[in-house]
């Protein structure tokens, strides 16, 4: 078995701060039944067993810290995504050289998407989960009128976890905030200061819980998988 050295370990910061708005629920998404189980222990259980993560900090609202084991870091949520894995950042304990962010609400990683990723984020400093694209992708006017028509061989969908060097994602974060810029992804923290962003084949079925819909069709799966 492969033991990573404390400096190669990974420090986790999960995202569960989020109030889920499009899945019209009072309880946030991240916390619905998947399967008679929170949607987001899926994930966070594979983090916590990994040999390579050293520790996870959870990005959540204080009246959901009850819910987690003792000795759990914790990150108050921000207003924006990029806000709350910011404040997961200043948790980072400061031997960690490497921070792996990962969306609460993709409950269908397995632990060897997370070594791939961690393997290859080790080798080129910042690395993320995606798959090819499978639409045709059109781009279109206000109007309604399509513009371009984009060519899909080079088109990837953008999934969690996402790696990064903890040094270029704190220069990413300077920058944007100096010139209040707003990411919809994390590697794009790098993307912006020139660093090479590599791609790991992830998988179709690692969804985002987003809608009704989606917890539908995860309750499914999981239920064909039991
Ligand atoms: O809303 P969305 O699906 O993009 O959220 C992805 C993940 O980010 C979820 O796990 C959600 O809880 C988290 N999030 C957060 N802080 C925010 C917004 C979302 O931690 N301000």
């Amino acid at each position: 078995m492969f033991h990573s050295t404390q400096s190669e370990k990974v420090s986790v910061i999960f995202l569960a701060g989020g109030k889920g708005a499009r899945m019209g629920s009072t309880l946030p998404k991240q916390y619905l039944p998947l399967a008679g189980k929170p949607l987001l222990f899926y994930s966070l259980d594979l983090f916590l067993h990994h040999p390579e993560v050293g520790e996870v900090i959870i990005v959540c609202a204080h009246p959901f810290r009850s819910l987690f084991r003792e000795n759990m870091k914790f990150a108050d949520p921000g207003e924006r995504r990029q806000d709350s894995v910011y404040n997961g950042l200043q948790q980072v304990s400061s031997h960690f050289k490497w921070v792996a962010v990962h969306d609460g609400v993709r409950p269908f990683i397995t632990q060897e998407m997370i070594s791939s990723l961690f393997l290859e984020g080790k080798k080129t400093g910042v690395a993320t989960l995606g798959v090819p694209i499978k639409a045709t992708i059109k781009e279109v006017s206000e109007k309604k009128e399509v513009i371009k028509t984009w060519n899909r061989e080079l088109l990837w969908e953008i999934q969690t976890p996402q790696f990064l060097n903890k040094a270029v994602m704190e220069e990413g974060f300077a920058y944007t905030r100096e010139k209040n810029l707003t990411v919809t992804d994390y590697v794009s923290l790098a993307e912006m200061m020139r660093h090479p962003v590599k791609i790991v084949e992830g998988s179709y079925q690692n969804i985002k819980i987003t809608t009704p819909e989606d917890l539908r069709y995860a309750e499914i799966s999981i239920r064909h998988c039991l």
